[in-house]
């Protein structure tokens, strides 16, 4: 067999996050809404109804555009994309052409420049819901969804594998929540994707013919149809078939993509400058201002991270994947000291954020301010509590919302460290243990451990270990004088 080449082109759409809706004044949070509670002459596309654009979205997109590096038209436009689908009422979609907000830009990703072709606004279509209905098959028409504004995003043929598009495609929801443009919620359909596909034999400069699949609404499902589509085509050229130009959906039921149509009969969507909005300009000190608010982004913040904070990258990979979580640990860390942000970074990635989710949490909606985790810690470090003990007490400060110093006084977890707490404890477990004490008198010095084990396990941690082994040797060798 010959090695071929991939070669794939994305275009993403996220959802913008505003208030209303693209060109009308209907909410944009339609999501779970009754069905058609959301619309207006102007979403519904009825004669005569005029759109207006929303500022924020048109903001939102240029703050983006700006993000991955693209070059900001001066003069930039709508256009009316016409075709013809149950979904879309006014018979046309108002997107963007030949002026799109953002072009020309890129976008680093593990070391590697993947061209951004364009960056434009266009409007979202309503939905279809085929049910049964009394028996009978029906299309329904949820028209909610119209009009909500969308941001789409075009590489260029620079991705080169399926899991490359897909770690790109990580990168373009982690930056759009960083900017908070959108939400991104892939359960929602915030984001979906459309993947362009080629191969070629290794040697060839020309690239194959493309196929687009169409309507993709996962990262692992991009993952998984890129490389369906790929073991298709291969397989194709091997038996000495061509690939033929077309667009083709993946079923995810069955894990293939299937033929939608052929390039022959793909539309022809006369696009034209909408004449009911007007061209949108720019000023150079706009877009200067604009640049100059975007927030620090995951590679600037990794990079800093790892710097700074001297953290593996593991941990800094974590740390940075949410900001709000980046900023939760940067706050911690403001109340503790820069010295111990590596304990900071692992009680934050190992504990705090494993509750978070276990418990299907957002780090914004626990019931833990940074300061309460720093509290937790100079208990610690105190040595007023164990670690086991600080671990539970983490678990207690997310069911009760207390702070860890009223859940160690209520709940009497404060670290047993005088002997007289210990002493009837270790009195038991010797009794209870005399082969290991025997062993430990003939020289076996690992049964030690094992005693105090006995003894962690009684208190339930909350022995201090030094104080509980001190003591066993005390009494064990008390015994010995005294027989
Ligand atoms: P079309 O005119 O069919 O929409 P475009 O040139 O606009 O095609 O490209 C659409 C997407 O397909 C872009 O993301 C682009 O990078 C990608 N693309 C173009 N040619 C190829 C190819 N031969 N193989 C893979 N992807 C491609
Ligand atoms: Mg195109």
């Amino acid at each position: 067999m010959r090695t071929y080449l991939t070669t794939i082109g994305l275009e993403v759409h996220v959802q913008l996050k505003t208030a209303s809706k693209m060109f009308c004044t209907n909410s944009a949070e339609y999501f779970g809404a009754q069905p058609n509670s959301h619309v207006c002459p102007v979403c519904l596309g009825l004669p005569g109804a005029l759109p207006v654009a929303n500022e924020k979205a048109i903001e939102s997109v240029t703050r983006f555009a700006l993000a991955l590096n693209c070059r900001i038209n001066k003069q930039s436009k709508f256009d009316r994309k016409n075709y013809f689908y149950p979904d879309l009422p006014k018979g046309y979609q108002i997107s963007q052409f030949d002026l799109p907000i953002g072009e020309q830009g890129w976008l680093e990703l593990d070391g590697k420049k993947i061209g951004i072709t364009r960056v434009h606004l266009e409007e979202d279509t309503g939905k279809l819901i085929h049910a049964n209905v009394n028996g009978e098959k029906v299309s329904l028409i949820d028209f909610n969804r119209s009009g909500v504004p969308l941001m789409e995003i075009v590489t260029e043929p620079d991705i080169e594998s399926p899991e490359e598009a897909r770690s790109f495609s990580k990168l373009i929801h982690q930056i759009a929540r960083y900017l908070e443009v959108s939400n991104a919620d892939m359960e929602k359909a915030g984001m979906r994707f459309d993947a362009n596909v080629s191969i070629r034999p290794r040697g060839a400069t020309k690239l194959g013919n493309k196929v687009e699949i169409k309507n993709i609404n996962s990262f692992r499902f991009l993952e998984k149809a890129l490389a369906y589509e790929i073991g298709r085509q291969v397989e194709i050229l091997e038996s000495g078939g061509k690939i033929i130009q077309e667009t083709r959906g993946w079923v995810e039921s069955k894990n293939v993509t299937v033929s939608q149509r052929t390039k022959e009969t793909s539309p022809d969507y006369r696009y034209f400058p909408e004449p009911d909005l007007p061209p949108l300009v720019f000023e150079q000190a706009q877009i200067e201002a604009l640049k100059n608010s975007l927030p620090e982004l995951p590679a600037e913040k990794s990079k800093r991270f790892e710097e700074e904070y001297s953290l593996d990258k593991k941990y800094v990979r974590i740390l940075t994947e949410d900001s709000n979580v980046a900023q939760w640990y940067e706050k911690a860390l403001s109340l503790y000291s820069k010295e111990k942000s590596k304990i900071l970074a692992n009680w934050v990635v190992e504990e705090l954020l494993r509750i978070i989710h276990d418990k299907n949490l957002i780090i914004n909606g626990v019931p833990i301010e940074p300061a309460g985790l720093i509290e937790l810690l100079t208990i610690l470090d105190k040595g007023e509590i164990n670690q086991t003990t600080a671990r539970r007490v983490l678990v207690r400060m997310f069911e009760t919302g207390n702070l860890p110093s009223r859940i160690v006084n209520e709940e009497n977890l404060a670290q047993l460290s005088k002997s007289e707490d210990l002493e009837s404890v270790v009195e038991e477990i010797i009794r209870e243990n005399q082969k290991a004490v025997k062993d430990f008198k003939n020289g076996k010095e690992a049964s030690i451990g094992f005693l105090v084990g006995q003894i962690m396990s009684k208190t339930k941690g909350q022995a201090n270990p030094k104080t509980a082994e001190t003591l066993v040797r005390k009494k064990i060798y008390g015994n010995q004088s005294g027989s």
